[in-house]
């Protein structure tokens, strides 16, 4: 377990006094119950995945204490929300809201603003507010985690999935905020998302699409209501605290058959991607599937890295083979998990066209589940595929000492052509600063995402530097060929949001326009995806 002790003592935020801020967030305590304000002047611990720390970025890149909190607070109700947002725009306190801070690879549960008072939504707003078995629907707070609502649901017997990330900890408003995805058919989790309630950042309550006319039924079932969409702005933003979000569930398809097949050549991945894109497409291929470079397959297995290779740089390719070939996957350089759904008839007519279809890959080979042993990393993405939560995915963490992670997660189109130019850049970049190229397509529709987990010792500062210069090359290289990230970490984000520049930043001067609207005296989480508020513009804190 990694202990940071504090050299900086506690972080105040810019523009009050020490002994100022203390006394108002005494003043805060007494309407919020001293319990629920707390101060953040220990040590930083960093815990793990199920005790993650509220205080700063346990996966650390800059400085430790670079992203710490000065406190936080944890609202009970609406009313307490309104009452913090009301507090803070009094003494110019910059707020930053979270659900349950699992964010990891993203930030965690840090401010963008060292000093910020975290809004931990999560811990008593957590409660599952509707599950309706009908309509396929639920209304959930910010502390309802993916496990949480399944766990109901299986109570209750009801025969619905719940569609969960890699990682099924986290809190089901903020992964859907962050525009996370999951592995069934309804992986775009934003997309699948039906009615938002928000407190603004000057306090006032909204709900979005049918939300807001009273007594109507439809609030989950239709997103968009009348009127121009207000979803969206809330979204990886920073215009208001989401308090309660409704969500499409998908029923139970009466059976699933996740199905691994292994490909031969880095360059096969070209015709691979060009393979799938029209069987995804046209609903063949029917989850959001996983393409994986062969490197991932053995680091899930949870061992470290000198079990491999103790060499500097990147395990090189023969070493890498050599290993693959003593696992029941044998040789290969990438891998598909997909799964299918429906009762087996229904499954096999298309298993069948996928099966024609891969096969014309040369040297392509389907892996028979059955000759998997049961802790082969396969079932776990059989069972996140099957709607059931999971976090064997973090086995990777254990490649080297203190392991954290960052993503680098750009977006291209369904399309060997570029699925090729960007895991060139990726693997340029790795190779240039020793690390190893964890690399995974998450195949949307008509979209991949490109997930490269960065693995690194975070003890050890060297390592965190090659980190960041490896994530802003990677992000520069990766703009320069027509490449955006969907998502980045906190100390990413004004770098990613400078590259959705198209005529003139006109995306960032419209994002500003609505910032300092909603937001006159810029308290909500000032920076969080490249947007500043005004009071904060210009003045040094952009990086
Ligand atoms: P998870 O636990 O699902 O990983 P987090 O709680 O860490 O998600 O949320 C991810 C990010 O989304 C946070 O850093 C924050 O910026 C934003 N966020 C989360 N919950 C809310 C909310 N209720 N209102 C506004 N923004 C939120």
């Amino acid at each position: 377990e990694f202990q940071t002790p504090r050299k900086r003592g506690l972080a105040v935020p810019a523009g009050i006094g020490r002994t100022e801020f203390v006394k108002a967030l005494d003043e805060l305590s007494q309407s919020l119950g001293k319990d629920h304000v707390v101060l953040n002047d220990q040590p930083l611990e960093d815990g793990w995945y199920m005790e993650h720390p509220n205080t700063h970025d346990a996966f650390m890149i800059m400085d430790e204490e670079e992203t710490v909190s000065s406190a936080c607070v944890y609202p009970g109700s609406v009313p307490e929300v309104q009452l913090v947002v009301a507090w803070a725009n009094k003494h110019l306190v910059p707020l930053y809201p979270i659900s349950m801070g699992r964010n990891l690879g993203y930030g965690g549960a840090a401010p963008r603003v060292r000093g910020s008072v975290i809004v931990d939504m999560g811990k008593r707003m957590n409660k599952i507010l509707d599950i309706n078995p009908d309509d396929c629907t639920c209304l959930v707070e910010p502390g309802v985690s993916f496990y949480a609502l399944y766990e109901e649901i299986q109570k209750r017997g009801y025969k619905i999935w719940v569609d969960t990330p890699d990682l099924g900890g986290g809190s089901i408003i903020g992964n859907t905020l962050e525009h996370g995805v999951g592995y069934t058919p309804y992986g775009d989790h934003w997309g699948a998302h039906s009615g938002l309630e928000v407190v603004l950042p000057t306090g006032e309550l909204f709900r979005t699409g049918m939300g807001a006319l009273p007594g109507s039924d439809a609030w989950q079932t239709f997103p968009y209501g009348f009127g121009p969409v207000s979803d969206g702005i809330f979204s990886q933003s920073n215009f208001g605290i989401v308090t309660k979000m409704g969500m499409a569930l998908m029923p139970d398809p009466g059976g699933c058959e996740t199905f691994l097949y292994t490909f031969q050549h880095e360059d096969d991945l070209l015709l691979l991607v060009d393979t799938v894109r029209p069987l995804r497409i046209a609903n063949i291929l029917e989850n959001v599937a996983q393409i994986r470079h062969a490197t991932i397959e053995i680091a899930v297995s949870g061992k470290r890295r000198t079990e491999f290779y103790d060499g500097t740089g990147p395990i090189p390719a023969e070493v890498l083979q050599g290993h693959l070939e003593k696992t029941p996957i044998g040789r290969c350089n990438w891998v598909y998990y997909g799964t299918q759904y429906g009762p087996e008839k229904i499954r096999k007519y298309k298993l069948d066209i996928i099966h024609q279809e891969f096969m014309k890959i040369p040297g392509a080979k389907r892996i028979d589940p059955q000759s998997l042993p049961k802790d082969h990393y396969f079932w776990s993405r059989a069972k996140i595929a099957g709607g059931q939560p999971d976090f064997e995915e973090l086995s990777y963490l254990n490649w080297v000492p203190n392991g954290g992670h960052l993503g680098f997660s750009p977006v291209s189109p369904t399309r060997g052509s570029d699925v090729l130019k960007l895991w060139k850049i990726a693997k340029e970049r790795h190779d240039q600063y020793g690390i190893d190229l964890f690399m995974t397509f998450c195949v949307g529709l008509r979209e991949l995402h490109m997930i490269n987990l960065v693995v690194y010792d975070r003890g050890s500062p060297e390592r965190r530097k090659a980190v960041e210069k490896c994530m802003r090359s990677m992000i520069d290289d990766a703009a320069k060929s027509g490449y955006g990230e969907y998502r980045t970490h906190l100390l990413f984000q004004d770098q990613v949001a400078r590259t959705y520049n198209w005529n003139d930043n006109a995306l960032m001067k419209f994002n500003e326009k609505l910032k300092d609207a909603l937001d006159p005296n810029g308290i909500l989480a000032p920076g969080r995806c490249g947007i500043w508020p005004e009071r904060y513009r210009g003045r040094g804190w952009e990086i």
